[in-house]
């Protein structure tokens, strides 16, 4: 059978290694808020590549330019420079910039974890060459229900059994406090520690948002003992939460951001770290790199991001949309088919009600329900699932989307 194509998703025996469980389907085509599979069957996608596609599929401007690039450069490695390197770094700092404390630097890199273990690594050297702790003992504060990446290092401090288990050894020089605690964050603080790393809003654990009153408590404890404070804004960041950083909802500054996922518009990975220019400045040359990182095709792609983003338009669109489908959702609640719901912006987490007489049984049943329906949505820890529609959705697509999530509640 050389040559044959897998279309039908359900495999007895592959050669793909089996990290992955997904949902019995084989999309080949995508636009917008809409994929439509390999027999010809259309699905309004409810997930967006977890928010990479927060522009939706193939956005015109972001095709375009990764279009006019790929007929020009695609890649120099650093070792030279190219002509959208230094326009990328300006334009992502003159966006983000004033979100972060200080005068802004940009690292580009390409995925999620790498921005993650290069914030690591820049808050760990700051520390030994600024802050004066001893060489060896820099500690970095982590929460409880953290989601950062794969990395041995970044799923050594995880929480999470299923991530972290059989991959040791472990990565020292990680402490974890409960989320949401600023009091015990602050008591986890001291001499030796370089940071606080967390998710402003913690997509992976089921769209978790902090009480109001956090991010500040996080922000001055930090300032008070000379720590970073890192926000990994990967899924939460560009738009997701109604604004461009997740952290501006409740007027934070981070020292540091990293971001990923949606800053490649779903076209090709792209991620960065963000952030004061005092700390990203001790990665000196030799000391850290990416072949990859700040590619041609990458900042093509990146600066096409930035325009979108700094029209405000999606932004606003989050909040407007979110807002309406807050309504929906908490309706959902009020009729006993949810046990909860949690949102910020365009983002919702859901758990499903157990004992729901023909309800679902599991996030994965109703995800499972929603796809015989024509809607893609993903499962997380068990019984939730999270909505996370392209910006870019219409109104319209979105209420047919919450129609069928309400008959597969109900099981009709
Ligand atoms: N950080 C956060 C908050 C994420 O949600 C993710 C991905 O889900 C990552 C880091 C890792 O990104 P990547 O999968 O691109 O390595």
């Amino acid at each position: 059978h050389a040559g044959a194509h897998h279309v039908d998703g359900a495999h007895a025996r592959s050669t793909l290694a089996p990290n992955y469980h997904p949902l019995p389907v084989t999309v080949a085509s995508g636009e917008g808020s809409w994929v439509t599979d390999t027999d010809g069957r259309r699905y309004l996608d409810l997930l967006s590549a977890y928010s990479a596609l927060n522009f939706g599929h193939r956005h015109p401007a972001l095709v375009a330019a990764a279009h006019a690039q790929l007929d020009r450069l695609t890649l120099t490695s650093r070792a030279f420079d190219h002509d959208l390197l230094h326009p990328f770094a300006d334009r992502l700092a003159a966006l983000v910039g004033p979100l972060v404390a200080g005068e802004p630097m940009v690292l580009p890199m390409n995925t999620g974890a790498e921005a993650v273990e290069t914030a690591i690594k820049a808050a760990r050297k700051w520390g030994y060459d600024v802050k004066g702790v001893p060489d060896g003992q820099a500690r970095i504060v982590v929460v409880d229900g953290n989601f950062h990446g794969r990395t041995t290092t970044i799923v050594s401090f995880s929480s999470d059994p299923e991530a972290r288990d059989g991959f040791g050894p472990y990565t020292p020089g990680f402490v974890r406090v409960p989320y949401g605690d600023a009091a015990a964050l602050a008591a986890a603080l001291d001499e030796r520690t370089v940071a606080v790393l967390l998710e402003p809003v913690q997509g992976e654990q089921g769209v978790v948002v902090p009480p109001p009153d956090y991010l500040p408590a996080v922000r001055a404890a930090c300032t008070a003992a000379d720590v970073l404070l890192v926000a990994d804004e990967i899924q939460s960041g560009l738009g997701r939460t109604g604004t461009t950083l997740a952290c501006e909802v409740w007027g934070v500054r981070p020292d540091l951001v990293t971001l990923g996922k949606a800053l490649g518009g779903g076209v090709v990975p792209v991620s960065a770290v963000v952030g004061r220019a005092d700390v990203l400045g001790v990665l000196t040359a030799g000391t850290h790199g990416s072949t990859f990182g700040g590619n041609p095709l990458a900042c093509a792609v990146g600066l096409a991001v930035v325009d979108l983003l700094e029209s405000g338009e999606p932004q606003a669109r989050a909040r407007e949309l979110g807002t309406w489908m807050g309504g929906r959702l908490d309706a959902l609640v009020r009729d006993g088919l949810l046990a909860r719901v949690r949102r910020i912006g365009l983002w919702a987490g859901l758990d499903v009600q157990p004992g729901l007489p023909g309800g679902p049984t599991s996030g994965r049943d109703l995800c499972e329900r929603l796809l015989a329906r024509g809607v893609l949505a993903k499962d997380t820890h068990g019984s939730t699932i999270r909505i996370a529609p392209p910006l870019t959705i219409t109104q319209d697509d979105l209420d047919l989307a919450l129609d069928h999530l309400t008959d597969a509640l109900r099981g009709t």
